[in-house]
């Protein structure tokens, strides 16, 4: 993730880069533009060797994921990832949200060096393109993306043959949203109808966390003490080993609060190599619970994604809902090279804990 180096000297930065969102204009969110954002459609960085299915099915229901967001995160001093994005897909299935289970999310990288097929070797002008294609549905390198959803999809609509589809249940969703008043009209330019299994689109911008003045100590010890023994019916160590979990996992939240509570509206908290910020001391990731990369090396935290992010989603349902404490992303340290394709990387999702005391 991009930040500047500008901070006054009278901040003192915490090395964590913070995300928020912004809105932004369409073509600012397009893959010539390196964006981050949520939402919308993925903008592939590299446009050969993408994800496709069944790659992309949810190992819990088996439909195809949808993409979540996306950071550009290059690695300063390394030709081969002087591009390089990260991608996170999920499913759009509420009741795949199950507790502290992280089948229904993938996550990718995609890197190229700075001389490469698809992109001008200098940076990008900060101005409207005056031609920038429809790389939602076409990439220039001929992949076929699916309509609704952005991902690989070859299968044309049989009528019109103008359209394609990563699936039969994409077809199916954008045929009653879209497609069947626009598959036989002449000119099938196509509007961009609202898509209801897209989220919503935003910028993902970001700015240097920076250190709280005072008080540094202070809630966590109180905390500590709110731990309720009043029951005699449990033996002793039962209600010891309860005491101290119970104090541990409130001792953890609200260390989370505090960190999060100067800047109340982030999404996101990025620190390559750094330590995730958990929510509970429930279902913490230990080094063997993150897989090696197939290449060998071992992987990393990069980045989190915060529970504030649902807030802008739109996914509140009174009954069950997309929903997460926090997502942490682990991502090879070597950031390797897997035959020019997307490389999978590796995900953790935690939910806040059941009995949540503060
Ligand atoms: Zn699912
Ligand atoms: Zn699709
Ligand atoms: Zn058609
Ligand atoms: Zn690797």
């Amino acid at each position: 993730m991009m930040m500047a180096g500008d901070a006054s000297e009278s901040e003192r930065e915490t090395g964590v880069v913070l995300g928020f969102l912004e809105e932004a204009e369409p073509w600012q969110l397009l893959s010539a533009q390196f964006p981050s954002k949520v939402g919308g459609k993925p903008a592939w960085l590299s446009r050969l060797g993408l994800p496709e299915l069944p790659e992309l099915l949810c190992e819990k229901c088996q439909l195809p994921l949808g993409f979540l967001l996306q950071v550009y995160a290059p690695i300063v001093g390394f030709e081969r990832s002087f591009h390089r994005t990260l991608y996170v897909l999920c499913c759009r299935t509420p009741a795949c949200y199950t507790r502290n289970d992280n089948r229904c999310f993938k996550v990718y990288r995609s890197q190229l060096p700075r001389k490469n097929d698809f992109y001008p070797y200098d940076p990008p002008r900060d101005e409207e393109p005056a031609d920038s294609g429809d790389e939602h549905r076409l990439l220039s390198s001929g992949v076929k993306l699916c309509w609704l959803c952005g991902c690989p999809g070859q299968k044309g609509c049989s009528r019109c043959h103008s359209v394609t589809y990563c699936s039969k249940e994409h077809q199916t969703i954008d045929w009653k949203q879209r497609h069947k008043n626009e598959c036989s009209a002449e000119a099938s330019s196509s509007s961009e109808v609202p898509n209801s299994f897209l989220f919503p689109e935003w910028e993902l911008v970001t700015e240097p966390e920076t250190h709280p003045v005072k008080g540094e100590e202070s809630l966590d010890s109180k905390c500590l003490e709110q731990v309720d023994c009043a029951s005699s019916e449990l033996e002793e160590k039962e209600l010891e080993s309860m005491a101290h979990h119970e104090s541990q996992d409130s001792k953890v939240f609200q260390k989370f609060k505090k960190r999060i509570a100067p800047e109340p509206e982030q999404v996101l908290r990025y620190c390559r190599g750094g330590a995730p910020l958990w929510v509970s001391s429930e279902h913490v990731a230990s080094t063997a619970d993150v897989p090696k990369c197939p290449c060998g090396a071992n992987r990393n935290f990069e980045f989190q994604i915060m529970p504030q992010l649902l807030n802008y989603l739109k996914v509140d349902r009174p009954d069950a809902s997309i929903d997460w404490g926090m997502l942490a992303i682990y991502t090879c340290t070597d950031s390797c090279d897997q035959g020019n394709k997307y490389s999978l990387e590796f995900i953790w999702k935690q939910d806040f804990s059941e009995d949540q005391p503060c």
